[in-house]
């Protein structure tokens, strides 16, 4: 097995410290192993998207010496590289997630969630979609649809079990699967979740490992049952420790760290 490992940052603040550790170690990585480095710019969410960021991880990585093997300016066989470039490929996929029943079209509209989210407050609880629109007959859907409504697609989560999976540095992980959400595929804009691209294309990128931050450690087993439910082999999971600010604070994009 050749060894692929990706970075994968989105351009949703300049690039800190922390960004550079996970390049770091998936680049020593491939090198080590003789597999290949690559650079990928997960750029789906076009409202957090901060003009200039994109160029200052070009000019990191190159600054550090960590030069990819593929990615958006030398390309490779995966290309493209930016996930904007690849944004019509992802909804086939969920399409057959719909119909193998593992998502499920929503058209709930932001007012509705917005509304349900604040009595979920009001009584104390985290919000967590209700699967409303996973009960809506068939027909209605398709008549929804044909009507040109506009929709997401959700993951269909279980609400049973538990899932389990092994992270290489933190050994077994599980989380009871009533803890996790029915998280968005595909955008009411059409456009897929970061969630649900980076999947996509780190199966078809063929990578092999990912390593990425810790914050990650939760939402792998959402991802975990996208790989299954479309049949593909899970990769080999490294998450990193955060990296830290001070003793109380990582480091953010979004605040504009170093
Ligand atoms: N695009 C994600 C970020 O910038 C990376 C997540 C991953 O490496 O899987 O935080």
């Amino acid at each position: 097995m050749t060894v692929r490992t990706r970075f994968a940052p989105s351009p949703t603040g300049f690039m800190h410290l922390g960004g550079v550790r996970t390049a770091l170690y998936n680049y020593l990585y491939a090198r080590k192993m003789g597999g290949q480095f690559i650079l990928r710019i997960e750029d789906t969410d076009q409202a957090r998207f901060v003009e200039g960021a994109t160029e200052v991880i070009y000019d990191t990585l190159k600054a550090c010496g960590l030069n990819w093997d593929e990615g958006p300016d030398n390309g490779g066989p995966c290309g493209p590289y930016v996930q904007s470039e690849r944004k019509d490929l992802y909804l086939p996929y969920a399409r057959q997630l719909v119909e193998s029943g593992h998502a499920y079209y929503c058209f709930c509209t932001e007012e509705e969630l917005a509304g349900r989210r604040q009595d979920a407050e009001k009584r104390g609880e985290t919000f967590k979609y209700d699967k409303h629109c996973l009960h809506l007959r068939p027909e209605e859907v398709q008549a929804r649809l044909d009507r040109g409504d506009p929709y997401v697609i959700r993951l269909n989560a279980p609400t049973e079990g538990v899932s389990t999976y092994v992270d290489e540095v933190y050994g077994e992980m599980s989380f009871p699967n009533d803890t996790l959400d029915d998280m968005v595929l595909i955008k009411a804009d059409g456009l897929p979740t970061y969630n649900f691209a980076n999947v996509i294309d780190d199966h078809l990128m063929g990578i092999t490992h990912v390593m990425r931050g810790a914050e990650y450690l939760s939402s792998t087993p959402k991802y975990n049952l996208l790989y299954d439910a479309l049949g593909w082999e899970r990769p080999v999971y490294v998450h990193l420790p955060t990296v830290m600010r001070d003793s109380q604070h990582k480091l953010s994009k979004r605040d504009g760290d170093a």
